[in-house]
């Protein structure tokens, strides 16, 4: 029991709360004024899961009518007023979300709380924060008074409203935020005329995407029949998936893991036809948006997964690679695959051993960790004027010029892209089977890939976008050396397209650049100083007098590579890197023939 004080002024009388089985009330209003996210339904559920928490039985809201919400005193707020004259005749105990709720007035609140004190009424808020025994103990009647003014505790209270907002409309089975790859977000209605600024839309669940729902759908359906994440991105190469953290982006095994993760497509219950929500505090409630996988397809799915964690696997150990998808054979333009040779990761050429021609043999191969060091030392020759914002814009003005040719390709994409639509229709109702939508789609698909896009976008927006990615392009060499491997892949990828680094195996060297359109003119310009690149067809090329000299690739043997007395500073670089990625002292000695020492000395030097 708390230490009673002798006030002359106050009556102090604990009250003490009631026990499971109190009749109870809630009271709830909602301030129009405070634009207050806390809506009344989000008030009511958290006052009923405080009751129900208390074993208290609720049995009538009081609810003040939202004009009322600007007067304070008691007797302008008549539903306030028949609250009070109801206590300790129709019920013991009342309940409001906040304090604030109550009133934000510190004599109205004092006095209203004075009455019910007097007949012994229990009150308390929702959020746990006070009661009527509380707000008169020491320390606490002042904490209470600046908490009714809505001083201290308005932050913490607004952050706190907009999570149990967020609850709220995850519990009524919507999404929150971005809206998952597959779905698009609702058509919501436009505010009518003369609504009040602070109309809002009704919720409405997010809808499929009539081009990538299908794909999401054979996410799953691939999942179920054990294929990797990796064969499963490569198979839908051609669509985009969009994260509010990396923007557009191919699909890639890690996107493709974390959908087959996702709660948001699967079917809530055998034959319900909507998806799950997964709301903030971590419960899984249906959705009101259609499902990408039945019930049935992603009981499978979860069954292949778990059978395939039952072995142990070398996956397990694997690290992103910076390069993966975006580094090609400069000689047959094919991608480099990863491989591991010792545990140590290179990219390697595969035309060979898939039969496919490459003039240079098919078969070379070259440490990632040359390749990182080789892009970093590119991304430090980055060089901008001082008017380089200016050189940029005049850059910009000057390309962005409608011509015929653009026009003839805009009015061809969009006539493969209504036909794909029309296909997908067909399918979706039924009409068409999916074989038949496959080999349609895929002519169209192979002519899409081949036109180039168009600029759509006007001078202004497309010389913001150059300028935007220059800021970042300066940050980005200088974090290089330092970035862990994700950030580094982030930033290839926000540089560069998909097999957009053109690497020459036989030279060992990084020949050709395919920067991202909004990347290409800063790029360009910040490697005039170099004077090694140039600019062609969208891509930066090294300059033929630049390039260094073939090597056999017989003077470079796989491993272990010649007895070194020391290390080189490029093999320093690629040491520090493979110590940083975790592999051990010893394991870096024996992939550079030096000895174990030597690996030590370079990491205390470090120190
Ligand atoms: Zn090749």
């Amino acid at each position: 029991m708390p230490r009673q004080k002798k006030h002359p002024n106050r009556v102090y009388q604990m009250i003490g709360e009631p026990g499971p089985g109190a009749i109870t009330v809630g009271y709830v209003r909602y301030s129009m004024e405070l634009q207050d996210p806390a809506s009344i339904a989000t008030q009511k559920r958290r006052i009923e899961e405080f009751a129900e928490k208390k074993g208290w039985k609720l049995v009538r809201w009081y609810e003040e009518p939202e004009q009322s919400a600007k007067y304070e005193e008691i007797e302008e707020r008549p539903i306030f007023s028949e609250l009070l004259n109801d206590a300790g005749v129709r019920y013991q105990v009342v309940l409001c979300y906040m304090n604030n709720r109550w009133s934000r007035n510190v004599p109205v609140a004092y006095n209203s709380l004075t009455r019910l004190r007097r007949l012994r009424v229990w009150w308390a808020t929702s959020d746990g924060l006070w009661d009527i025994d509380k707000v008169q103990q020491d320390g606490f009647d002042v904490a209470f008074a600046v908490d009714t003014q809505m001083n201290a505790a308005y932050v913490r209270q607004l952050s706190k409203r907009t999570i149990d907002g967020k609850e709220d409309r995850a519990r009524d089975g919507y999404h929150n935020g971005w809206v998952p790859f597959g779905y698009l977000p609702p058509e919501y209605p436009k505010a009518p005329d003369g609504a009040p600024s602070t109309w809002r839309p009704p919720r409405m669940p997010a809808r499929p995407d009539p081009v990538n729902f299908p794909a999401l759908v054979r996410i799953g359906e691939l999942a179920a029949q054990g294929w990797s994440d990796s064969a499963i991105a490569d198979a839908l190469e051609d669509h985009i998936s969009r994260t509010s953290r990396f923007g557009e982006r191919p699909l890639t095994k890690d996107t493709i893991a974390a959908i087959r993760r996702s709660w948001f497509p699967r079917e809530f219950a055998p034959g319900c036809g909507h998806g799950t929500i997964d709301t903030p505090s971590g419960e899984l409630v249906e959705g009101r948006h259609q499902a990408a996988w039945p019930y049935e397809l992603w009981q499978q799915m979860v069954e292949t997964k778990t059978a395939q964690y039952r072995r142990p696997r070398k996956e397990a150990q694997r690290r992103p690679h910076e390069f993966s998808r975006i580094i090609v054979c400069a000689a047959c333009l094919r991608p480099l695959r990863v491989a591991r040779g010792d545990g140590i990761p290179y990219y390697r050429d595969t035309s060979e051993e898939r039969k496919l021609a490459c003039s240079a043999s098919g078969r070379l191969w070259i440490k990632s960790a040359t390749v990182l060091y080789q892009f970093g030392d590119l991304l430090r020759g980055v060089e901008l004027p001082l008017t380089w914002r200016e050189v940029i814009a005049e850059r910009c003005t000057a390309e962005v010029v409608e011509d015929d040719d653009n026009e003839r390709v805009r009015l061809r994409r969009a006539e493969l892209e209504a036909e794909q639509q029309r296909l997908i229709t067909l399918y979706t109702k039924g009409y068409i089977s999916e074989d038949a939508l496959d080999k349609q789609i895929e002519g169209i698909r192979r002519e899409l890939f081949t036109l180039p896009v168009p600029v759509s976008r006007d001078v202004h927006e497309v010389t913001q976008a150059a300028i935007s990615a220059g800021e970042t392009l300066v940050s980005m060499a200088d974090y290089w050396s330092e970035a862990t491997i994700e950030e580094r892949r982030d930033m290839v990828w926000s540089l560069l397209m998909i097999e957009g680094l053109i690497y020459d195996l036989e030279r060992r060297a990084i020949v050709g650049l395919l920067p991202r359109a909004d990347v290409l003119p800063v790029l360009a310009l910040g490697l005039e100083a170099t004077a090694q690149w140039e600019q062609r067809d969208n891509g930066l090329w090294l300059r033929s007098e630049c390039l260094p000299d073939r090597r056999d690739q017989r003077d470079y043997p796989h491993f272990p590579p010649p007895q070194a007395p020391s290390l080189t500073p490029l093999q320093q670089y690629e040491a520090r890197l493979l110590i940083d990625q975790g592999y051990s002292m010893r394991q870096v000695a024996k992939h550079f023939g030096v000895s174990h020492g030597a690996i030590w000395r370079l990491m205390q030097k470090d120190r």
